[in-house]
């Protein structure tokens, strides 16, 4: 379903194999380890808990206009199509799907006409950013703090 390939500027990149689905899990990842502070390669999980997951969940890109959307499992997350993705694309989730504030990305190279320069975390998102990732996919910790800010 998926290939890791080399990319001349991005290093190694994940890209769809086949034409995939809407909604087909694209990859159960698995926990690697915890750690309590986040860095550019972990997904948070929790308040304090942070993860980093095996390949190729790793590896997926930063996009502002993503592919993947994510679903807590036990341990990690599972990558799951949030549009039919052609054979060739590369398969892109957006961090805010899980980080509350990103530090992942100073720079993005996504060049998608959304494009937000950087990956911003969910919580420093705007309302309707909030609410178009969220029909992508976000981690069960991200629709934690929307429903607080929602309430408050
Ligand atoms: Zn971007």
């Amino acid at each position: 379903m998926w290939q890791i390939q080399q990319h001349p500027v991005k290093g190694r990149i994940v890209v769809a194999t086949q034409d995939i689905q809407k909604g087909e899990t694209v990859c159960i990842s698995n926990l690697v380890r915890q750690v309590e502070q986040r860095d550019r390669y972990s997904l948070q999980k929790g308040e304090n808990l942070h993860i980093y997951v095996d390949e190729p969940g790793i590896l997926f890109s930063h996009s502002c206009e993503p592919n993947l959307g994510l679903r807590d499992n036990a341990e990690a997350f599972d990558f799951v199509a949030a549009m039919d993705i052609p054979t060739g694309t590369e398969l892109t989730f957006h961090y805010g799907m899980s980080e509350i504030y990103s530090v992942a990305v100073d720079a993005c190279a996504c060049g998608t006409p959304r494009c937000a320069g950087r990956s911003v975390g969910f919580a420093e998102m705007t309302p309707e950013e909030q609410e178009r990732l969220m029909a992508l996919g976000v981690s069960r910790h991200a629709r934690e703090i929307h429903a607080a800010l929602s309430v408050a």
